[in-house]
C-alpha cells in the first residue's frame, strides 16, 4: 500500500492521513524496507490547535510522512468534514502494536526521552511481553540543543530501525523534523506520554472510557494540570464547525 494513494484529510490545514492500525503497520514496514529517514506524528486536536499559533509546528505536521489520528476529535471533525477516518491509531496502543511487529521482523527500536528510569522500565516490559524483541537504546536526555551530540553518539551507536520520541508535543516532533535527516534512522515518532503508561508512571483510561470517546476527561480529571491546553478542545469543535460551513 504506497502513502501516495493516501490523500490525507485536512482539518485546519493539518493533514490526517486515513490509515488504520494495520495500515500504519504495515508503512513502517515500508519504510524501514526504503531506508529514507521518515517522520510519523500522532496528531491529536492539541496539536492541531498549537499548529494554528505555531507556524513552524505546523510546517512539521504538513511536511511529516505520516500523521495519524490519535485522538477522537479528530475522526469526528474528518466525518464533520465529509472525508471519515477508518480508526483511531494511537501512539499509546501503537507502540505495543509496533513492539509485536518488531519482535516478529526484526526491527530494532531506540526509546528516547520521558523521566530516568522511564525508558528502561518500558524496554523491559514490552520485552517480556514480545519475546525476541530488541531494543537496542533507551536513554532520556531533552530536546535541548546541548544533550544533542550525546543522543546522536547512542543512536548511531545502536542503529535502530524505529525511534520512539517522548518529549511531548510539539517538542519531540519539531525535534525529529529538526535531525532525522543526520540522524539517519528510517522511522522516527513522537509518542507523547506512551512510555509512562507502558511503564504505568501514568494510568490509562479505562476501556470502557476510550470506547465511549472520553478518554480526554480522563485526562484532564487525572493530569489537571492539563485544563489549559485542554481548552484548545472546545476552540477545535468551534473552528471545525465554522469552517464546515463555510463550504
Ligand atoms: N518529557 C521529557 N523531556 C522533556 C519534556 C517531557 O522526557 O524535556 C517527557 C515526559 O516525561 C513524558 C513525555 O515527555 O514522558 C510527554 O508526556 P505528555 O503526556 O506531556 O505528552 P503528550 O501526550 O501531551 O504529548
Amino acid at each position: 500500500m504506497p502513502l501516495a494513494i493516501l490523500a490525507p484529510v485536512t482539518i485546519l490545514d493539518v493533514p490526517v492521513h486515513p490509515v488504520t492500525n494495520e495500515d500504519f503497520l504495515a508503512l513502517v514496514g515500508q519504510f524501514i524496507a526504503e531506508g529514507n529517514p521518515r517522520q510519523i506524528c500522532t496528531a491529536n486536536p492539541e496539536f492541531v490547535m498549537t499548529a494554528q499559533r505555531q507556524p513552524e509546528f505546523m510546517t512539521v505536521l504538513q511536511n511529516a510522512d505520516l500523521v495519524l489520528a490519535d485522538g477522537v476529535g479528530l475522526l469526528w471533525a474528518a466525518r464533520r468534514l465529509g472525508r471519515p477516518l477508518p480508526e483511531r491509531v494511537t501512539g499509546s496502543d501503537g507502540i505495543y502494536l509496533l513492539a509485536k511487529r518488531a519482535a516478529r521482523e526484526g526491527w530494532r527500536l531506540f526509546l528516547l526521552g520521558a523521566q530516568p528510569g522511564v525508558a528502561e522500565k518500558t524496554a523491559r516490559i514490552l520485552q517480556d511481553r514480545y519475546s525476541g524483541l530488541q531494543v537496542v537504546g533507551t536513554y532520556p536526555g531533552s530536546p535541548r540543543d546541548e544533550d544533542y551530540p550525546e543522543i546522536a553518539r547512542r543512536i548511531a551507536a545502536a542503529r535502530p530501525h524505529i525511534l520512539l520520541v517522548a518529549y511531548g508535543a510539539p517538542r519531540q516532533d519539531l525535534w525529529i523534523a529538526r535531525h532525522k535527516d543526520e540522524l539517519g534512522v528510517p522511522v522516527s515518532m513522537g509518542v507523547g506520554g506512551a512510555f509512562d503508561f507502558v511503564a504505568g508512571v501514568q494510568k490509562r483510561a479505562p476501556a470502557w472510557l476510550i470506547r465511549l470517546n472520553l478518554e480526554w476527561l480522563w485526562r484532564l480529571v487525572t493530569q489537571p494540570w492539563r485544563w489549559k491546553r485542554q481548552l484548545d478542545l472546545p476552540r477545535f469543535a468551534w473552528r471545525v464547525v465554522r469552517s464546515g460551513s463555510k463550504k
